[in-house]
């Protein structure tokens, strides 16, 4: 790897940490035609697991493992402050001191974004709004809490953001009511549990993937207001399960 490649693949993984906002100034990756995601792969050597990888995000949820999964232990703050449209989501960044606790093992929440449909499917049905809870180590390994949205009433919590949505591609706003990501939750935390990956290049894997089995409400305008502002889906096809387990 070259200087110029080993920038690249930094720059990649800071996008898609902080979810894209440099991305229109790097490689050109969408959800349409020639930077869709079956070319994701090709766009870039970086992006290479876009194509071989194994153990890529997001997938169907169907046969699944029975297992003895912990308790979700989620210690959040209601600091969801700032708000960020950066042309491929909307994107809540959380402040620090709000943390996911798995075996014992402790992952702090960065921020998290919407995709429109659902990525992940639970025995084939696809929701009309997926939420992603991205969390990271002090080493930087992610752990990615999904959360699907229904339609139905208006989400309250949501409503504080969507007040807000920022209309152009690269616009950050400060948010006035700080979010609560935990009152966005449903009050049930059972999840699907497995190993996956980024859903968007440089779709790096070892990414920890929760799914949790019980969707939220959001209304058809809250669900319309969003997808419209994205103007296409941004959601990645289901991945090859391979040999991966589902654990439930
Ligand atoms: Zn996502």
């Amino acid at each position: 790897m070259n200087k110029q490649q080993v920038k690249r693949v930094l720059i990649s993984t800071v996008i898609a940490i902080s979810g894209g906002a440099l991305a229109q100034d790097d490689v050109h990756w969408g959800y349409s035609g020639h930077q869709g995601p079956e070319h994701w792969g090709e766009l870039a050597p970086e992006f290479s697991l876009c194509t071989s990888g194994k153990n890529q995000s997001p997938i169907n949820i169907s046969a699944t493992t029975k297992g003895q999964l912990p308790t979700l232990a989620l210690n959040y703050q209601a600091s969801g402050n700032e708000i960020i449209n950066n042309g491929h989501t909307i994107q809540v960044n959380y402040a620090p001191g709000s943390y996911l606790d798995i075996a014992g093992h402790q992952f702090e929440l960065k921020q998290f974004h919407f995709h429109s449909p659902s990525e992940n499917t639970l025995r084939g049905k696809s929701f009309p709004l997926e939420a992603h809870f991205v969390h990271a180590d002090s080493k930087g390994n992610l752990a990615v809490v999904a959360l699907m949205f229904e339609q139905g009433k208006e989400n309250q919590e949501l409503a504080k953001a969507w007040s807000q949505l920022p209309q152009e591609a690269g616009q950050k706003v400060r948010l006035a009511t700080p979010i609560s990501g935990l009152n966005m939750l449903p009050s049930k935390h059972d999840y699907y549990r497995f190993n996956g990956s980024l859903t968007t290049p440089p779709c790096s894997e070892g990414v920890r993937w929760i799914v949790l089995k019980n969707a939220v409400s959001a209304s058809k305008q809250q669900i319309s207001d969003f997808s419209s502002l994205m103007k296409l889906p941004n959601n990645r096809p289901v991945q090859g399960i391979n040999a991966r387990l589902i654990v439930e």
